[in-house]
């Protein structure tokens, strides 16, 4: 018999080079769609999920930065990047079967909802896949943060990070084959080692709500949900 994941309500955190898949720029919508199926499988067991995704696979503010540009102007740019892979992410799911809303820190109301917190747990509730986009709707932080603010908002038990490789390792395992990876760390230890994992922001903002973040890989097929129901290979950051 399938095991039932312990999680009530998580906080999945997609970056967009997730979405870009084998492409050098933008969405691959095979890797979207296959996402959106782990998402969904997810949903049906009886996980409500909650996305926020990046905006790296089209654009980046402190690039804009580096060749000289108007930072915050680079940001803004980035956070409208974030709005159209949730729109992609959000066809995905429906062409599913399965409601999803969007929900936008910075004010679009043509294109998705603005975010209110009551708005966006309303729509768990409702059953819905929520998908947060803008990041935290301020230049100079990024879609990490948002992460763990709106984990904290929406009262999640986990943050669910995708990212190239299944856990956070001492070194970097593509280019050290001694590297080891860590099965739990505490949000502190990432701290202090400068351990690459989420911006220091963001940890600190899920140390201090107690949120763990769980390091999984989103590149292997169903370890999202593997992980969720505690079989996945993954690193577990806990206090
Ligand atoms: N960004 C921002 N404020 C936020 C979130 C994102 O200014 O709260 C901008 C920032 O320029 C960032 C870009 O949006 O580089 C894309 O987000 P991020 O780098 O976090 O995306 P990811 O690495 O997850 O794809």
């Amino acid at each position: 018999m399938a095991s039932t994941p312990s999680y009530k309500r998580v906080l999945l955190k997609l970056s967009g080079e997730a979405l870009m898949g084998d492409k050098g720029f933008g969405i691959d919508s095979a890797v979207v769609e296959r996402v959106a199926g782990e998402v969904v499988e997810a949903r049906r067991l009886g996980v409500e999920v909650g996305i926020v995704v990046g905006g790296g696979n089209i654009f980046r503010g402190v690039k804009v930065a580096a060749e000289g540009g108007d930072r915050t102007t680079g940001d803004y740019l980035g956070m409208l990047a974030t709005v159209m892979n949730g729109l992609s992410i959000r066809s995905a799911i429906e062409k599913l079967g399965v409601r999803a809303r969007v929900f936008s820190a910075i004010d679009m109301p043509v294109v998705c909802s603005t975010f209110t917190q009551r708005d966006a747990r309303k729509a768990f509730e409702d059953g819905s896949i929520v998908i947060f986009v803008g990041g935290t709707g301020n230049p100079f932080f990024t879609t990490d943060s948002g992460a763990a603010l709106r984990a904290a908002e929406m009262g999640c038990d986990g943050i669910f990070k995708g990212t190239q490789v299944d856990g956070v390792y001492s070194a970097d395992p593509k280019k050290d084959p001694t590297a080891e990876r860590y099965e739990t760390l505490s949000h502190q230890e990432v701290l202090s080692r400068g351990l690459e994992v989420m911006d220091a922001a963001a940890i600190a903002l899920a140390r201090d709500n107690r949120i763990p973040v769980i390091v999984f890989s989103i590149h292997q097929p169903g370890a999202f949900v593997d992980v969720l129901k505690g079989e996945g290979r993954c690193t577990r950051i806990a206090d």
